[in-house]
């Protein structure tokens, strides 16, 4: 018999490694991770750690992994699998369910699609943008059947709202990611509406070796969060107050004549004349008949005239002035007076002594003062969060942010900058919808074809670039991203234009009702993409996603508004989560480690990263490949039994249903999941983002491979750097260093904004404003936060995680007011506002501010009492500015500019159980 340390080697034995990865929205994820597979079962997995430097003098990236990431597996076996298809039994969310076949599942699914086709049009039926519990399987193989027939897929960044709107204001891009370990370049880190060390787990240690090699860190957050606990500096800001401290270290800046004018002058709008009898730009159609109403103009002050803005930033000779008032001649032969956008911005800034903000924003004038010196003086890089994009003014807090690294020349060079989030460089699977016919041979006569397309446009106007022509026919609907704005889907179909149209829970400072913009914004042809979302609804899709979780507004508003509409509710889930509770069926997916897939590629990290098929899927699990496919059959069955041949599409185009099968699938050419993943990678390789060589056969061998080139899509473009293969990555140096011009109206980083609507608002330059009281005159302000424990809800059952917390959803309360209110630590509360009720246990603690209430989130809202989630405290409104439109590059596209709905600064109050 084998003694212990036999039995103990026995343990740590394995048939096969495998690698893998978690293709899941914990962004920027992409961590390479061996897998060792037992049996035919995966045991465990562990970090691979095998990254190689980058750069010299900068550490490398390992071991890239998280508690999650390590406990994964665990999941495959977890008690809310599902492993077969099911159909639902009794009412909606009764939890009864019945096992079905796949045909029997497929048969009902191709039925209720070809009813509502019929019926209703293509429009009716309905896919869910979703972050994607699943990589590039769910949120492109998925969509093969969809895409083809048009249907309305909402737009994933209005469901998910990671979305800075006031970066893409100011950039015309709100995606400028510095590749991690980049941050170790800063002398200056702002950690600023952002936790990295719950957020960005593998990553955060670049935070600390840079601190290690003399940079200073501060974190401006109004808890005590857990990143603070390392920086040099905590500045405790007051709740939604960010701008106001923002702007207040740019009048020092100013005021302490520490501004990098030069380029202000040249990255930026501040220079541009603006009438003073209408606020809007001098434009060349004001001063000719006939002239452009994109030509904008500066004061020369080397020649002493008023001159043409060029439209990249080269300026040569010119020296537009910061200061002054000068007189232009219009076209009628009347003078108007005009002078520097930077002299409004000086006006704007007289409301932000150090003294005044302090008062709105709670931060010492002192700190603020010695916080603009900082920043004036270093490579400075803020670290943003997406709370900012969340928050109902937090494009005016993301404005001054990005002005306050104006003032002081901080992006465009390694180290500074701010961040967000992107996807790209691997397009592959973006071309496969496309191809007529599968091949690298294709795939090199299409990207010929692009390549002359762009060419042809660059020619016509040198003052464009690569990006600007794509970003183009993406606004145009060119590129194969098929989604409707989310908001106007709510608006018509789920309740929410009651809501949105309460005066009470709105800005303050709207001077018309809600309904009246919308309105505008429609008559005007803003918002052509969300004519699609006024159909009404039939069948609905939640492919890897949890809608009912996720909502903002809470399950009760689609429940009441929009389940009575739905014929059909199918979910697709490797895991029956809320959503899939009140679904009419339910199919399982194969989990990561089942099939082959990809996590989103991101700039962050850099690398293409294959997660494998280490083991078969469970029951009959199957990935969202196998079901496009076998969805496409039966639709084809079916609508041949009907003598249903050719409908026209979503987008109006005709498509062939009795083909839908060869037609996806190639002649079943990449009917496997290994065909079609090689084909995709196959493809890169011919774009250009990674290595010639690569193929899926290659991936196997190594893992993951570092990107060598951005490809075509617009994010990845919008990183405007050359790529490098031994530095780290800094976005906008295209922009400072070869002097191409921004993607916006003015060609600049603009921060003066003329709409009509900005000018009714007081927002045409940044300022601050007080977050309106979104569910009630309540005392309490609900900051919420990425969890460390979960991604989204995914993880939020695992016993060892919950192990490592304490069991159950918490709410994290002031020690003050805990015991002003009779609120103990560790029993349960009850936190509620106009809009709903939620018991959660308390966490009592001096870390978060009076008045502050933490709600991390990834919670199931079956793990609360009466399985009511922090979404049901929220009346997930959106601010009625981002209805604006027409306006260069506030206009709509794919993942860009529109509405999206707010969650941060939710009013509530709090009381203890006992006492209801
Ligand atoms: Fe990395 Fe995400 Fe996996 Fe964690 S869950 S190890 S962050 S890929």
């Amino acid at each position: 018999m084998a003694d212990w340390a036999d039995r103990y080697r026995q343990k740590w034995t394995w048939d096969k490694i495998a690698w893998g990865s978690h293709c899941v929205d914990c962004y920027p994820s992409n961590c390479p991770h061996r897998v060792y597979v037992r049996n035919g079962r995966v045991m465990r997995e562990e970090a691979a750690g095998d990254f190689t430097p980058i750069e010299p003098g900068v550490p490398d990236m390992n071991p890239a992994g998280c508690q999650k990431g390590a406990s994964w597996s665990q999941m495959l076996t977890g008690a809310e699998r599902v492993l077969h298809p099911l159909r639902r039994v009794g009412e909606r969310g009764a939890g009864r369910w019945q096992q079905i076949s796949w045909d029997e599942a497929l048969t009902e699914i191709a039925d209720a699609m070809l009813d509502a086709i019929q019926e209703a049009g293509p429009q009716s039926i309905v896919r869910i943008g979703t972050p994607g519990e699943g990589g590039t399987q769910s949120m492109i193989l998925a969509g093969g059947v969809f895409n083809r027939l048009g249907v309305t897929s909402t737009d994933v960044q209005s469901e998910i709202n990671d979305f800075n709107p006031g970066l893409y204001a100011t950039f015309g891009r709100f995606d400028p990611v510095a590749s991690n370990d980049d941050w170790f370049h800063s002398e200056l880190l702002l950690i600023w509406a952002n936790n990295p060390v719950y957020s960005a787990i593998p990553f955060y240690h670049y935070v600390a070796e840079a601190r290690y090699n003399g940079a200073e860190v501060v974190t401006i957050a109004p808890d005590y969060s857990p990143s603070a606990i390392h920086g040099d500096y905590f500045v405790p800001v007051r709740i939604g107050s960010d701008a106001a401290l923002a702007l207040s270290m740019c009048r020092v800046i100013i005021d302490e004549q520490l501004v990098n004018e030069a380029f202000v002058r040249e990255q930026t709008d501040l220079s541009f004349l603006v009438r003073t009898d209408t606020g809007k730009f001098l434009r060349q159609c004001d001063l000719q008949e006939g002239g452009s109403d994109a030509v904008f103009y500066f004061f020369d002050a080397r020649r002493g005239c008023i001159a043409e803005a060029p439209r990249t930033l080269q300026l040569g000779e010119l020296v537009p002035a910061l200061a002054g008032r000068y007189h232009a001649t219009l076209a009628g032969g009347a003078s108007v007076e005009v002078e520097p956008a930077f002299v409004r911005l000086r006006r704007r800034l007289a409301d932000y002594a150090p003294e005044d903000a302090s008062a709105l924003c709670g931060v010492h004038p002192d700190t603020i003062r010695t916080l603009a010196r900082k920043a004036a003086r270093r490579r400075t890089q803020i670290l943003l969060g997406w709370t900012t994009g969340k928050s109902y003014h937090g494009d005016l807090m993301e404005r001054a942010m990005c002005l306050l690294l104006a003032l002081t020349g901080n992006w465009g060079k390694q180290g500074a900058g701010i961040r967000s989030w992107a996807v790209g460089m691997f397009d592959g699977p973006f071309l496969l919808g496309t191809k007529p016919a599968p091949g690298q041979e294709v795939t090199r006569q299409m990207v010929a074809g692009q390549r002359a397309m762009i060419e042809a446009m660059l020619a016509q106007d040198p003052t464009l670039t690569e990006e600007i022509v794509i970003a183009e026919m993406s606004y145009s609907g060119v590129l194969p991203l098929h989604a409707v704005p989310s908001a106007f889907f709510w608006y018509h179909h789920c309740g929410y234009r009651a809501r949105w149209n309460d005066g009470g829970w709105n800005d303050a400072s709207m001077k018309r009702p809600f309904d009246d913009y919308v309105r505008e914004g429609i008559d005007k042809g803003w918002w052509p993409d969300s004519a699609q979302a006024q159909t009404p609804p039939r069948v609905l899709f939640e492919i890897g996603g949890n809608l009912l979780r996720r909502q903002r507004g809470g399950q009760g508003m689609l429940l009441e508004h929009l389940w009575p509409k739905l014929r059909l509710i199918v979910s697709m889930d490797w895991r029956m989560s809320t959503t899939g509770r009140h679904s009419d069926i339910v199919l399982p997916a194969a989990q990561h480690y089942e099939k082959p897939n990809f996590p989103y590629t991101t700039p962050d990290v850099m690398n293409l990263t294959l997660s494998d098929r280490a083991v078969d899927p469970p029951g009959e699990a199957r990935s969202e490949w196998q079901f496009t496919l076998m969805l496409a059959k039966t639709i084809a069955e079916r609508a041949k039994a009907r003598g249903l041949v050719e409908i026209t599409a979503g987008n109006g185009g005709s498509v062939r249903l009795d083909t839908l099968y060869e037609d996806i699938s190639f002649n079943g050419a990449l009917a496997d999941d290994d065909a079609v993943i090689d084909e995709m990678v196959r493809d890169s390789a011919v774009m250009g983002t990674i290595p010639a060589d690569t193929t899926l056969a290659t991936l196997r061998e190594k893992g993951w491979v570092r990107f060598t080139g951005w490809g075509r899509s617009p994010m990845a473009l919008a990183q405007a750097s050359d790529l490098r293969p031994d530095a780290t990555h800094s976005p906008f140096r295209w922009q400072t260093e070869k002097k191409e011009p921004f993607p916006t109206l003015t060609r600049r980083a603009q921060f003066y904004i003329d709409h009509e609507w900005f000018l009714e608002a007081g927002e045409e330059l940044p300022v601050h404003k007080e977050a309106p009281a979104q569910g009630g005159n309540y005392p309490f302000q609900i900051t919420s936060g990425h969890p460390r424990w979960s991604v989204n809800s995914m993880n939020s059952t695992s016993r060892t995680i919950l192990n490592t917390v304490r069991g159950e959803p918490v709410a994290h309360i002031n020690d003050r007011d805990a015991a002003a209110r009779g609120i103990v630590n560790g029993e349960p509360m009850r936190v509620f506002n106009d809009v709903g009720t939620v018991i959660v246990q308390a966490r009592v603690t001096p870390a978060v501010q009076p008045g502050q209430l933490v709600m991390y989130n990834g919670f199931e809202p079956y793990q609360f009492e009466g399985w009511q989630d922090f979404s049901n405290l929220e009346p997930g409104m959106v601010k009625w500015l981002h209805l604006a439109g027409g306006y260069g590059h506030l206009r709509y596209r794919a993942l860009h500019w529109q509405p999206v709905p707010i969650d941060r600064a939710v009013r509530v109050d709090v009381a203890p159980v006992s006492g209801t």
